[in-house]
């Protein structure tokens, strides 16, 4: 069994955003030379996420309207006291911060309408996943 790991950085531009990495991690996926296994997808923020899904232009907007809503920035949030980002760290904590993906003769599966994203909760910010591939 093999361990490869590379790091990702992403510089977000709005506060709430949906970020393809869909070719980022297939690249790191193709540099690891495994051919089956796993391959770990993780943000090293709390006020992020890793979420799949379609990359169509309208779907990304209807989730970060869906994120706003039911995460309302200023509704209350003790935490805003300290930094004024409860909203975000809510919104990560229920959707979270890592997805997994079998890998399959060298290649990482998914649906043919499965992007990798970051959401980006808390930016403008630069930001860094974690990917982390084990098998052989
Ligand atoms: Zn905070």
């Amino acid at each position: 069994m093999r361990i490869f790991f590379e790091d990702i950085r992403v510089s977000t531009r709005n506060r709430t955003e949906v970020v393809d990495v869909t070719a980022d991690v297939e690249e790191v996926m193709r540099r690891s030379g495994i051919i089956n296994g796993i391959c770990v997808v993780h943000t090293l923020h709390s006020t992020t996420a890793i979420i799949v899904n379609e990359h169509e232009p309208g779907l990304r907007k209807d989730i970060v309207k869906k994120v706003q809503q039911d995460f309302p920035k200023g509704a209350g949030w003790l935490h805003d006291r300290v930094d004024d980002n409860a909203d975000a760290h809510l919104a990560s904590s229920y959707i979270g911060p890592t997805r997994i993906f079998p890998v399959r003769q060298g290649r990482l599966v998914r649906g043919p309408w499965q992007n990798i994203f970051l959401l980006e909760l808390d930016g403008p910010r630069t930001r860094k996943i974690m990917v982390e591939i084990i098998g052989e």
